[in-house]
């Protein structure tokens, strides 16, 4: 699943290559997808041009001129191919939008994606990205603004974490290194985080986080040029590593169940609460 470290190559790599661009159409075989009835959709976009592309948590926000935006969000899986205009576009996809140099790109979900166009003055209306927490990658994103997220928060450490209102990016890939990092057990409730945890919880997000960007991604996801990451099931600390020794420790990695979902982790170095 693409979190935080794949969106954000994905969108800094469509930056570079598509701005000033102006559309010449777009194309959805998959209705459900759009925000509004598809030839709708394609008259609002032609003759657009893209003057930015950026990324919050999982969504990428694509900057129209004159006052629009185009916001994807690839769901459980899915791939954003760029296409060169000598080239042959993908043939599966759910989405395509040509530019007027006959470059493009294509969008294709595994599972159910969204492809939303919105007015630059709705932006903020705009229900799904609206509430976003802030970006781990961002500036602001200090240790200070960080305990006070945290301050009178009740919630186990996980939960919080995954909640893309409070941060967003973090998703069940990369919360297990960070948990692991920052040596707490997924089940800590906040309140009871030492100053020093959370301390260690904020370095233990950025690293994770920044590691997994600087080697492009998870290797099972692709980039705006069909390549692969860099982050193989060998780069995990503990994620996924069931009976692994622990980097730090040796003890045998456990997986366990929190909630709804799984957890991987050194029952030595990650106590239980
Ligand atoms: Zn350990």
């Amino acid at each position: 699943m693409p979190e935080l470290p794949e969106i954000t190559v994905l969108a800094r790599q469509m930056n570079k290559e598509l701005q000033g661009k102006q559309v010449a159409n777009s194309e959805s075989e998959q209705p459900k997808n759009l925000n509004m009835p598809v030839a709708n959709f394609a008259k609002t976009i032609k003759g657009k041009t893209i003057t930015n592309v950026s990324s919050k948590g999982k969504w990428i926000f694509t900057k129209l001129d004159p006052d629009y935006y185009l916001l994807i969000n690839l769901g459980m899986n899915g791939d954003v191919l760029y296409f060169a205009a000598d080239k042959k576009p993908p043939e599966k996809y759910h989405f395509k939008l040509t530019f007027t140099d006959k470059t493009g790109f294509t969008v294709a979900f595994q599972w159910i994606g969204l492809v939303h166009l919105v007015a630059e003055k709705d932006l903020d209306k705009h229900k799904l990205t609206a509430k976003l927490g802030i970006q781990p990658t961002d500036k602001n994103f200090t240790l200070n603004h960080f305990r006070r997220l945290l301050a009178n928060r009740k919630t186990i450490v996980k939960n919080f974490l995954l909640d893309q209102k409070n941060i967003a990016g973090i998703g069940n890939v990369y919360i297990q290194d960070t948990l692991f990092r920052a040596r707490l057990h997924p089940n800590r409730k906040i309140n009871t985080l030492a100053p020093q945890e959370i301390e260690a919880l904020y370095h233990a997000i950025k690293d994770t986080l920044n590691h997994a960007i600087k080697l492009g991604g998870l290797v099972y996801e692709k980039d705006f040029y069909g390549k692969h990451g860099r982050f193989t099931a060998d780069s995990f600390l503990v994620g996924y590593k069931t009976g692994k020794p622990c980097p730090n420790c040796k003890t045998p990695i456990q997986k366990i169940r929190t909630g709804t979902t799984a957890s991987y982790i050194c029952p030595k170095d990650q106590k239980a609460p």
